[in-house]
C-alpha cells in the first residue's frame, strides 16, 4: 500500500503514525487513513488493518 521511499513504518510498528496520510477525513469525519493502512481517529485512537 505504501509507495514511499524509504518505506513508511508498518501499521504494527510503534511509529506507525509517522506514515503519510493518504486520505484525510479529519475535518469532516474525524479520521485519517495512512499509507500503511492504519486509520487514526481524531481522539487519538487508531485502528490497525487486519
Ligand atoms: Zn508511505
Amino acid at each position: 500500500m505504501c509507495h514511499h521511499v524509504p518505506t513508511c513504518p508498518d501499521a504494527r510498528d510503534p511509529h506507525a503514525t509517522a506514515a503519510h496520510t493518504v486520505s484525510d477525513h479529519d475535518v469532516d469525519q474525524g479520521w485519517q487513513l495512512l499509507c500503511n493502512g492504519l486509520i487514526v481517529f481524531h481522539d487519538g485512537g487508531c485502528l490497525v488493518p487486519p
